[in-house]
């Protein structure tokens, strides 16, 4: 069995107790809490959204959850009833990192602390701490696992039995999300080396992150780029055999494409596909052999520890942080408390997605 499970706890060995702050605790009991999540077009934050809503309930808060349809505008303007309604705490998975100053200032001005939820919230001094998950360590792990599933890496790490050269190609996720850039920067801190000895060949030459960002996630978009690929610069007929996805919902746009240009059959088996979140659909493509690997981010996990720092805050607490150092949103940098993800392929779904409880077997047709 692959050796590609890493133990799911809280990253970083200098956890930050807890210090009473004089202040603000006692009155906040039972407050209005305002969540924005991005979109309900991906099951993640749907999960994000309802994990969340049901802990903070269950400690006596109220909560106003609002999803923005991935419109940048729908989400200001959720931002803004927050605080009319007098909200006491917000918390925000951002669509564009950068484009909700305004609201953050007024939420400043009104008292109202900022907790940025997955998704670091850019050129603002007023957010106040960041849940996530170790977001550069993503995108190693994707990389990671595209390496393994080519064979160019055994699961322990040593060499592999293919040489290449291999064909691949490299998708990266929203530019306007700040995730994007850390999971396309750590899954390059794998891959460069390999593409410099020319084991691995982009044979399209589009390496720049710029080049190769899908807007908003899109996997309509994904998938007509996979295509434009296939029809380019395959067209000599030479054969993709990796293709690095950042989630899971370009990954099904990517094998789309490539299964209406002939990969999927015995004959021309699909390339080495990655992903992130684990959703359900995809867990069951990685069952059917279509997907090689997801990244399981356990969003009852985020959703725990984001809530505690919320709990936390609003008691006049200062919440318990594990990296204050990497999440620098431009102008100043955010503490935050970094998870664990892990590699999940058809090895260890199991073990990972079934035996947590995260999915049902059912859930998952298998
Ligand atoms: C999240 C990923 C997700 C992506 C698209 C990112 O900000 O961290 O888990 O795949 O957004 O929804």
């Amino acid at each position: 069995a692959a050796v590609l499970v890493t133990a799911l706890t809280a990253c970083g060995s200098a956890e930050k107790t807890v210090d009473k702050e004089a202040g603000a605790g006692g009155d906040n009991a039972g407050a209005l809490i305002g969540v924005t999540m991005p979109t309900r077009t991906s099951e993640r934050w749907i999960s994000d959204g309802d994990n969340v809503k049901k802990q903070l309930e269950a400690l006596g808060y109220k909560v106003d959850l609002q999803y923005a349809g991935d419109d940048i505008a729908t989400q200001t303007q959720q931002l803004d009833n927050q605080i009319t309604k007098k909200a006491k705490l917000l918390i925000i998975a951002s669509i564009d990192g950068t484009a909700i100053t305004t609201q953050l200032e007024n939420a400043k001005a009104n008292n109202i602390p900022v907790i940025a939820y997955d998704r670091l919230i850019r050129n603002s001094p007023n957010v106040d701490y960041y849940a996530t998950f170790d977001n550069f360590k993503v995108g190693v792990q994707q990389a990671t696992s595209l390496l393994t599933g080519l064979k160019v890496l055994n699961a322990d790490g040593s060499k592999g039995s293919v040489k290449g050269p291999l064909n691949i190609e490299l998708f990266a996720g929203s530019p306007d999300d700040n995730n994007a850039t850390f999971f396309f920067n750590g899954a390059m801190s794998v891959l460069k080396p390999f593409i410099d000895d020319k084991t691995l060949v982009v044979k399209s030459k589009q390496t720049d992150f710029k080049t190769v960002a899908i807007l908003r996630w899109q996997p309509k978009v994904a998938q007509e780029r996979m295509e434009n690929l296939l029809t380019s610069t395959y067209k000599d007929g030479a054969k993709v055999d990796g293709v690095l996805s950042p989630y899971d919902g370009l990954s099904i746009g990517i094998l789309s494409a490539l299964k209406s240009n002939g990969y999927g059959t015995a004959a021309q088996k699909y390339p080495v596909v990655t992903g992130q979140d684990a959703e359900a659909a995809s867990v069951k493509s990685i069952i059917a052999d279509e997907q090689y690997s997801t990244i399981y981010k356990d969003t009852r996990q985020l959703a725990k520890t984001t809530v505690e720092m919320a709990d936390a805050v609003l008691k006049g607490n200062k919440p318990t942080t594990n990296n204050d150092k990497d999440y620098d949103n431009g102008v100043k940098v955010v503490p935050s408390m970094l998870l664990e993800s892990v590699i999940v392929d058809k090895t260890n779904y199991k073990k990972e997605l079934i035996d947590t409880g995260y999915y049902t077997e059912a859930q998952l047709g298998s």
